[in-house]
């Protein structure tokens, strides 16, 4: 019942190996961390763990398909990290690698990523560039640390750093590549429709996504991401009343001075919508009992096994992934739900202001306004970024769509 929102990697597809390659290194390697958690120390964060896989295999690795050599970053700082986030260990391993079976995103952004959903959607693998990686684990503590500290943080979250190292032909010569990929939570849940998206950076430069009305009507699986100057041009703004805007901002706030501090900048927020009218409209069929807030304590379609009893103490499950299926309801001026809910998250958020970010800020500065120029130094990056989202949660009672009174409480 769910949309397609990407190609099955399967076998044959031209990047079926480097899946495949992918989700044996962290079966292999993520099997292997599961036993007793200890303290972290100092060395869990910089450690890394190698493992060679060939056709034969051998006492450490199991025989692969293909051979390929795999690195794991802070295996055991991870682990504590998916146990923070509420994941069972072995449940992750069955997302991510029970069938050798990925999704890939049609269109990815232009820094060259890719992005692959698990078979069931609830985790993306994002390739990332060299300095990213660094970046992450140069500040993985200070990562680890703000997650422990704010349970409700918005930051992506991330469950695993690895890389593969395998050969690759191009243009008739074999050259041994190393990609690098993050394992992150998905923000949308798999079985709703998000009606619209906005990807949202607190900057006006070229920050407008065309849509196609005449595909937009045809083609049901037409999807795109709008932006920052979509936004203000439809007027939209995030439907919260005084406590949900006060508890969003106050996190925010933390938030990006979190990024700043680290020199973060580029980052977005990325924010889809669930209309829980057009739902309605779209399949009266829909039973009434699934446009009730479902309020566990692992927030939706995060389910643990029910044997485990409960999350252990030190869980963090966002306040904002609590209330809806993974996400949060809008609310009216006097804090009562509303139709729409807002899947919410801070993704992208591995970008330093290099040297290269410099050159830009140097060569835009000269003509523009900071205000509208995307690469400025990551204070003010975050500064923007947080007044942009301020100005855009309001109170006003009216609804985006017209209002059904049935799917309100
Ligand atoms: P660029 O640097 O050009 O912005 P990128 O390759 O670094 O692009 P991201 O900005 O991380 O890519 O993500 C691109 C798009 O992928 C997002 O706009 C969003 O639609 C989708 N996406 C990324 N992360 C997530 C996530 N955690 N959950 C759901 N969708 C995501
Ligand atoms: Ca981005
Ligand atoms: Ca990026």
């Amino acid at each position: 019942d769910r949309v397609l929102i990407g190609n099955k990697v399967s076998e044959g597809h031209v990047n079926f190996i480097i899946a495949y390659n992918m989700l044996t290194g962290i079966r292999v390697a993520v099997s292997r961390c599961s036993g007793i958690m200890k303290p972290l120390t100092p060395k869990d964060f910089k450690c890394t763990k190698k493992l060679a896989f060939d056709y034969h295999g051998n006492e450490l690795t199991p025989s692969s398909q293909y051979a390929f050599k795999f690195k794991d970053y802070s295996p055991e700082v991870f682990r504590e990290l998916r146990a923070m986030f509420g994941l069972d260990p072995a449940d992750y391993l069955v997302s991510l690698t029970s069938k050798y079976v990925l999704s890939e995103l049609n269109s990815p952004g232009k820094s060259g990523s890719f992005f692959y959903f698990s078979r069931d959607y609830r985790y993306i693998i994002k390739t990332i560039h060299h300095a990213e990686h660094i970046h992450l684990r140069r500040h993985l503590h200070e990562y680890y640390t703000h997650i422990k500290a704010n349970p409700d943080t918005l930051v992506s979250q991330f469950y695993g750093l690895h890389r593969v190292k395998m050969p690759i032909s191009f243009r008739n010569k074999i050259k041994h590549r190393k990609i690098y990929f993050l394992v992150m939570n998905n923000l949308f849940p798999p079985h709703l429709e998000m009606h619209i998206t906005f990807d949202l950076k607190g900057s006006t430069l070229g920050r407008y996504t065309e849509v196609d009305p005449e595909r937009a009507k045809h083609d049901e699986n037409y999807r795109v991401v709008l932006k920052d100057l979509n936004w203000l041009e439809r007027r939209e703004e995030i439907k919260f009343g005084p406590l949900k805007k006060k508890k969003l901002l106050d996190q925010l706030k933390k938030d990006v001075q979190f990024l700043a501090k680290l020199n973060i900048m580029d980052y977005s927020l990325l924010l889809g919508i669930h209309d829980l009218n057009k739902a309605k409209e779209e399949d009266p069929e829909l039973p009434e009992g699934s446009l009730v807030p479902v309020t566990t304590s692992t927030g939706g379609f995060k389910t643990l096994p029910e044997s485990t009893g409960g999350l252990p103490s030190g869980t963090v499950i966002p306040h904002f992934f609590k209330e809806f299926e993974g996400g949060i309801r809008s609310s009216d001026p006097f804090n009562n739900d509303t139709n729409l809910v807002y899947y919410v998250g801070i993704i992208d958020c591995l970008t330093n202001y290099s040297f290269l970010k410099k050159l830009e800020t140097f060569w835009r500065g000269l003509s523009h306004d900071l205000k509208v120029v995307s690469a400025v130094p990551s204070k003010e990056y975050a500064d923007r970024f947080y007044e942009f989202i301020a100005d855009s949660v309001g109170t006003s009672p009216q609804t985006r769509y017209k209002d059904n009174p049935e799917v309100q409480d």
